[in-house]
């Protein structure tokens, strides 16, 4: 199966099929002076002020062809040796991948660099909070490196901490900040681990939490638990597909637009909330729409279709079956029979799946071939470069989060750790009651869940596992 990388350039040379952006074909140096190119999917996302902008890229890597550059990579990577470790996210073309250490996603990643404790470098080949994550838990003495700054995402980059600064006052105001008789505080602040390292700080100062695509109900759980009410962000689907799962009604899940006053509801209609959703989305996920999956039901009758909990409700309503990239991977890897499945999440990781279990008929819901653009500009020119700077004795590309940030974020990362998660398909039963201890150390996070990469097609993604326990916190972006 040809590599997303190829179809999109067959797209361009040869006008066959599509590609929801004609922009994604020019080389990923081009973008950042391409007017409107935004950190999404869609040409009407624009770049945040204040996003991190990459400069031009040398010539040499720049006008080198893919041969040379896969060569220099590999001769790099070789002489640096263990001082340096990869990571590939599972949304990341296969031109990287397949120089990634270890392949999974964000806080998969995350984890697994610290089972390298010998690199002093880390090299994360996915998106701008996924780098900022590594850094919270990497062990001081260990840099991370963003290959091209201009990788963002585009839900992250939704919620700013002014922004989330200012909900919060107002809704402070009408809360105040008394608990309940039963001692739940007002509101719970909830932030995907799809957020910048300052809102999983603002969480952890304010008695909140991270939560991933497979642990959210967890999470809210125990946001319920202790609070009367959650402020969910940035992705207002998750937060809702997850609510209404529980049993919240629609109603008590109001949308907080950050640029009206209250976020666009009344405050009466915030008194009633139980779940405040922030105007927030995946422009990947939200490409997925009920029309697909209707249309692949008719093509494959007894086609199993599942999807990502980021896409919008009535997709996930339609699906058989809604769940985080690893609940994907299980679920395909569990199926006994031959089995068509319609899966509705990014291009490179169906392709990859597809790739991984040839006995499946695997196939993505959305026609059109359109990858996560932003980490899509990780071009194998930006790793050749970054790996020969280290070779030089050079360090470009560290993003580091300041220690104050880090430590209230790091709070916000151990209360999601404490929390037991739920069974996902194909989990091992527990082989007791005892699950993953809640870190209490920058070390103590490290060991979590680690995912083994390898060769593009190959790539072994991670069952879970957890320190020396079964039932180990599933953990997904
Ligand atoms: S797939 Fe969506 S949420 Fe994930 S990194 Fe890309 S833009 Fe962000």
């Amino acid at each position: 199966m040809p590599s997303v990388d190829t179809l999109i350039q067959t797209i361009r040379t040869t006008g066959a099929g599509a590609s929801c952006t004609p922009d994604l074909a020019k080389g990923p140096w081009e973008f950042d002076r391409v007017t409107g190119y935004g950190p999404g999917s869609s040409m009407g996302d624009v770049i945040p002020v204040g996003a991190p902008r990459q400069g031009a890229l040398p010539e040499q890597y720049r006008l080198a062809a893919n041969d040379e550059l896969h060569a220099r990579i590999r001769a790099a990577k070789e002489t640096l040796g263990s001082r340096v470790v990869i990571l590939g996210h599972f949304y990341q073309r296969d031109e990287v991948v397949q120089h990634a250490d270890f392949l999974g996603d964000s806080f998969q990643l995350a984890n697994a660099a610290q089972t390298v404790p010998e690199a002093e470098t880390i090299v994360f080949c996915g998106v701008h909070f996924m780098a900022e994550t590594a850094d919270i838990l990497a062990k001081p003495t260990q840099n991370v490196i963003l290959p091209n700054l201009a990788a963002g995402c585009s839900m992250a980059d939704m919620a700013d901490l002014d922004s989330v600064e200012e909900c919060w006052a107002q809704l402070e105001e009408i809360y105040g900040a008394e608990p309940d008789a039963d001692g739940r505080v007002p509101v719970i602040p909830v932030t995907y681990m799809n957020s910048s390292a300052a809102l999983k700080g603002f969480c952890g100062r304010h008695g909140g939490i991270v939560c991933t695509s497979s642990n959210a109900e967890t999470v809210l759980e125990d946001a319920f638990a202790r609070g009367q009410r959650v402020l969910f962000f940035p992705d207002q689907h998750l937060g809702r597909n997850t609510a209404k799962k529980m049993g919240v009604a629609l109603e008590q899940m109001p949308m907080w637009n950050p640029r009206k006053p209250l976020g666009g509801s009344t405050s009466e209609q915030l008194q009633d909330a139980r779940v405040i959703l922030w105007h927030g989305f995946c422009s990947v996920h939200k490409r997925f729409n009920v029309g697909q999956i209707e249309a692949a039901r008719a093509e494959f009758p007894g086609v199993r279709v599942i999807v990502h909990p980021e896409c919008p409700m009535e997709v996930v309503d339609a699906a058989d079956e809604a769940g985080s990239t690893d609940y994907i991977r299980k679920a395909v890897a569990a199926a006994t029979e031959p089995t068509t499945f319609a899966i509705g999440t990014e291009i490179n990781m169906v392709n990859r799946l597809a790739a991984e279990f040839p006995q499946h008929t695997i196939f993505c819901l959305d026609p059109v071939v359109c990858p996560c653009s932003t980490m899509y500009r990780i071009h194998p020119g930006y790793l050749a470069w970054v790996l020969e700077e280290l070779v030089a004795g050079r360090s470009p590309n560290v993003i580091e989060v300041d220690e104050v940030t880090a430590a209230d974020a790091r709070l916000a990362l151990e209360r999601m750790l404490a929390l037991r998660p739920k069974p996902m398909p194909g989990d091992p039963a527990p082989a007791s009651t005892a699950h993953a201890p809640a870190p209490r150390s920058r070390e103590g996070v490290a060991d979590a869940v680690v995912a083994s990469g390898g060769p593009v097609g190959s790539a072994a993604a991670s069952d879970s596992v957890a320190g020396s326990t079964a039932a180990a916190p599933n953990v997904e972006v």
